[in-house]
């Protein structure tokens, strides 16, 4: 049998476009030679969000005296045992809401590695097993995996990626995690949480490279506040077999100690072994370049997610997948990366969209910063003892928005207003007219409105 559409992978690029694509009529072939839901739901976005709610609760309780609460017969303590069984039910119940949808759709998948075979007479062929099997439309979104970086000594150590950290059945006592980007942060939280004694290596100057330099700094204080300690501007040399590091700052060498290394130096997409030679495609540093319709070099071949390498977002996935749809339905759509948020869910969580200070300075671009400290909320002051948060916006000359920024919680559930503006060419004008729940966090926008 002939298929309209095949797709190899089933993370969230995958699987969610798998579904639509039968709903709109299309024979649809899925493969997945893992678990259904990708590294988002099996590995990334899910397992991570899941242990870092538990580890929310658990730094509520041990600051319950301030909410003028107290704990009776004991201490605040975690289960970590427990927590990673919760993790495991949650992973398995979004699972099976996937298999519903796509059974539900009429999506036929196939479990096990597919590789491209070939085309002959304008069909493309794809093999699993040995199976083969014939498509009109492939859609590549095998997403990416882990970059393990050439350390001296870092293979003969037993280190953990975010992979290991997520599956651990006991914590060290001292870890130093490599990279102090989203991933690196994240982990620092979950750890420093559960009372692991946390160090955080980054090369660059500042943690969170490519977001808003001003709230990585004060993200950083908050959590040296809480003990971990960050080396940025550092540069990891080798690896000992005892899991402790000889780093150079500043021309200067020094070792780092710690029981444990986790590396979360990004992530690779994931190429290799596909077969795209076969359909003349290549990689470009591991990715596999496309246009704004998410084809490749290939009229009938698309790509979406990681394995394009643009943001590493389970959100960008998705959205690339549904313009590849699109452009296949012969619907007219483009893929915009101008106005698509980043989360990094901390506690307190950081949230950006569009362009940060950094960019603009470097193009060269005029702006004006409107920021309010997250204070301006009552809700805010009344959730969140003793922690400062900050939201600015930066406008044009016209007075559109072009990035917002915003440290403080619930970040991830504002940020998306923002990207509504800057995707719609809004001004603060937007946020003054519109009417907010009162009290409520977002009020933040109407206040920036306001100035
Ligand atoms: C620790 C961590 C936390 C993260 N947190 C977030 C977050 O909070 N928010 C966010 O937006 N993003 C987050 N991410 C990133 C997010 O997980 C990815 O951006 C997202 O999973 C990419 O989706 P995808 O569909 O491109 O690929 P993936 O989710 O990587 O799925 C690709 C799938 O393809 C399968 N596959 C590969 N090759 C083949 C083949 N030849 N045959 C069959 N199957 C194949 C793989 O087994 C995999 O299941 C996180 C990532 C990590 C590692």
């Amino acid at each position: 049998m002939k298929y309209d559409l095949a797709i190899i992978g089933a993370g969230p690029a995958g699987y969610t476009v798998a579904e639509t694509a039968a709903k709109k009529g299309l024979k649809t072939l899925l493969f997945e030679k893992d678990k259904l839901g990708g590294v988002c739901l099996n590995e990334g976005c899910i397992p991570t969000k899941t242990l870092l709610y538990s580890a929310k609760i658990l730094d509520l309780m041990k600051n319950a005296s301030k909410y003028g609460l107290k704990l009776t017969g004991g201490e605040a303590a975690f289960d970590l045992d427990k927590m990673m069984t919760r993790k495991t039910k949650t992973l398995r119940k979004l699972a099976a809401g996937i298999k519903t949808r796509l059974a539900d759709s009429g999506v036929v998948w196939v479990t096990g590695e597919a590789h491209i075979a070939g085309e002959s007479d304008g069909t493309i062929e794809v093999v699993c097993g040995s199976e083969s099997y014939r498509t009109d439309y492939l859609l590549l979104c095998t997403g990416s995996e882990a970059l393990v970086p050439p350390i001296k000594g870092l293979e003969a150590v037993d280190s953990w990626t975010s992979k290991e950290a997520l599956n651990c059945d006991s914590l060290p006592e001292r870890i130093s995690i490599i990279g102090g980007g989203v991933i690196g942060l994240e982990f620092a939280s979950l750890f420093n949480s559960l009372g692991v004694k946390v160090q955080v290596i980054e090369m660059q100057t500042e943690i969170l490279p490519g977001l808003d330099r001003e709230l990585a700094s004060l993200l950083r204080k908050e959590y040296e506040k809480k003990s971990v300690v960050f080396h940025t501007g550092t540069r990891v040399l080798e690896a000992l077999p005892d899991n402790s590091l000889i780093v150079e700052r500043a021309g200067e060498s020094l070792v780092i100690e710690a029981d444990r290394l986790l590396v979360c130096v990004g992530r690779r997409p994931f190429t290799s072994g596909l077969g795209l030679e076969k359909l003349g495609l290549e990689g470009s540093g591991g990715a596999l370049p496309v246009d704004k319709h998410m084809r490749t070099k290939h009229p009938r071949v698309y790509a979406a997610g990681d394995i394009t390498g643009h943001s590493m977002l389970a959100h960008t996935a998705i959205r690339e997948a549904a313009v590849a749809l699109n452009h296949i339905l012969g619907i007219n759509d483009t893929m915009s990366y101008a106005a698509l948020p980043a989360v990094v869910y901390t506690n307190p969580e950081l949230a950006s969209v569009g362009k940060s200070e950094e960019e603009l300075v470097a193009a060269s671009v005029a702006y004006r910063v409107v920021q309010l400290p997250m204070t301006y909320s009552g809700r805010f002051v009344a959730e969140n003892e003793g922690v400062n948060g900050l939201c600015k916006l930066l406008l044009d000359k016209d007075n559109h928005i072009l990035g917002c920024h915003m440290l403080g919680n619930p970040a991830s559930e504002l940020i998306p207003l923002a990207a509504l503006a800057i995707g719609r060419s809004y001004s603060p004008d937007l946020f003054r007219g519109l009417v907010f729940p009162h009290p409520s966090v977002s009020e933040i926008f109407h206040e920036l409105g306001l100035h």
